[in-house]
């Protein structure tokens, strides 16, 4: 059976090991849950946080995300009209606010992906 991929492992916030457990128990939607993570996979047993502080270097991956939403905010803005400064500064936090839950968790799951040392090992995914 082919295994998943890792770009469907990573939208779908899949282990990096077996690409099938999940690395967040509640929903995205759930609003005062959203944050939490699960320490060990659930079907392969890998612990996620590799050493103390680890998810901390998830920063500059949700700071990446924040660059692109000033950017693409600005160009929207732009390209719409010639808005005040206050517009622009509106349509940015309210972008950040309403996205915050998908870059807090893609960040994490990225930065897990790419700098967490982990390989796909098919001897866990059945
Ligand atoms: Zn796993």
């Amino acid at each position: 059976m082919p295994g998943r991929s890792r770009s469907a492992a990573i939208a779908a916030g899949k282990c990096p090991r077996c690409r099938q457990g999940e690395m967040f128990p509640y929903s995205l939607y759930n609003l005062t849950r959203f944050t939490v993570m699960h320490k060990f996979c659930p079907v392969c047993g890998l612990q996620y946080e590799r050493e103390p502080g680890f998810f901390f270097g998830a920063m500059y991956i949700s700071y990446a995300f924040s660059v692109a939403i000033f950017v693409a905010v600005g160009v929207a803005l732009s390209v719409l009209g010639d808005y005040p400064l206050y517009y622009y500064l509106i349509g940015v936090t309210i972008t950040i606010i309403l996205l915050f839950p998908i870059m807090f968790r893609y960040s994490r799951i990225l930065f897990l992906h790419f700098f967490g040392g982990v390989d796909f090992d098919a001897r866990y995914s059945n």
